[in-house]
């Protein structure tokens, strides 16, 4: 029995995973100053004495177990949040960024078992990404590998501002903010991703545009380098990939140096919205807890 538990930026989900099977979860609230306590809590709730736990997080862990910091929640800067969780749980935990252990369950549990290097695209508030290469979860030197969010897509004075401090991220153009903002040039401001994808219309398309020419232009520099066998895409805005789509096939035409890099698979996740706490409770499997 595996327990794996998603810290979101607004909800945490702790389940019991069999497999690519999610047996029982329950879930929390995110509230920065609680937030360690409440996935203890959860955990025990689901599980009274486990032998290990896998946690992702929002934010990269460097190979210490400390983390950077977490973007969306406050005060966590070079916590290890294993060692204190560890603490509250009293077992083994093991923590990861929360693309790289979605990219994890994809390369056990999806398409994984059909193409062998591929890079898991997270579409929602924010771009995230977790990597996987001739078969292996990679991290990289610092945690950060797969991380696309923060590619450049436009170097021009007006780019739009990222929330990383930056300008002309894909995730300024690809990210929730960035549809939202690209509506609003066109029609009277919505407040979701999901309102833009049911009232359609031209401003609709505009900002579908203009996310997938990011999307494409950034993926086309990432396929330059690591020629993937497929790219997945998973999130709450990636069930709106249909809309996007050719968009990101227009710009990897432009963009990819060679027709095998522009004509690469663009694929749903299979594992759904389950995929973070799969990966998570799969973590102590593959990474050694950080204690
Ligand atoms: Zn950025």
């Amino acid at each position: 029995m595996l327990i794996g538990v998603d810290w979101g930026g607004t909800h945490i989900k702790a389940a019991i995973v069999d497999g690519a099977n999610v047996r029982a979860h329950a879930s929390a609230d995110t509230h920065a100053a609680t937030a360690l306590d409440a996935i203890a809590a959860l955990v025990k709730q689901l599980a009274p004495a486990p032998a290990q736990v896998g946690v992702a997080i929002p934010g990269e862990v460097r190979d210490d177990g400390r983390c950077w910091r977490l973007p969306n929640v406050p005060g966590f800067e070079n916590v290890n949040i294993g060692v204190q969780l560890q603490r509250r749980i009293g077992c083994p935990v093991a923590v990861e960024n929360d693309a790289t252990a979605a990219a994890l369950a994809e390369r056990l549990y999806g398409w994984g078992n059909r193409y062998k290097s591929f890079l898991l695209v997270t579409l929602g508030t924010g771009v995230g990404g977790g990597l996987v290469l001739d078969g292996s979860l990679r991290r990289g030197a610092s945690g950060f590998a797969g991380e696309i969010g923060h590619v450049l897509v436009d170097s021009s004075t007006d780019a739009w501002p990222c929330g990383c401090g930056r300008t002309g991220c894909m995730e300024a153009y690809a990210g929730k903010a960035g549809l939202l903002r690209k509506y609003a040039e066109f029609a009277s401001p919505l407040t979701s991703v999901k309102e833009i994808a049911d009232i359609g219309g031209a401003a609709a398309e505009e900002a579908w545009r203009q996310m997938g020419h990011a999307l494409g232009n950034g993926l086309a520099s990432i396929n330059n380098t690591l020629d993937l066998d497929a790219i997945v895409f998973a999130g709450g805005i990636s069930n709106s990939l249909h809309l996007i789509e050719r968009y990101i096939r227009k710009a990897l035409a432009e963009r990819a140096f060679a027709p095998p890099l522009s004509q690469v698979p663009l694929l749903v996740s299979q594992l759904g919205e389950h995929a973070g706490v799969i990966g998570a409770a799969h973590l102590p499997v593959i990474h050694p807890a950080q204690s």
